[in-house]
């Protein structure tokens, strides 16, 4: 099965055991045993000052693309 897709740099997207549900920088999700997870917008800020483009408990984007 080859996956055509945009490669994501992302470590998470390799590892068997992520500790996120979902990749910081393409919102996919990369481990889904774990459970979502609702945040308040306290944690959303807190991840987007850390860069991260989607929240890694929600899959929701935090940083506009453009
Ligand atoms: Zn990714
Ligand atoms: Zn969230």
């Amino acid at each position: 099965m080859i996956r055509q897709r945009t490669v994501c740099p992302n470590l998470n997207h390799r590892r068997t055991d992520a500790p996120v549900r979902f990749c910081p920088m393409c919102g996919e999700v990369v481990n889904k045993d774990i459970h979502l997870r609702r945040c308040t917008e306290e944690k959303h800020a807190k991840s987007r000052r850390e860069m991260n483009k989607y929240c890694v408990a929600c899959g929701e984007q935090l940083i506009n693309g453009a």
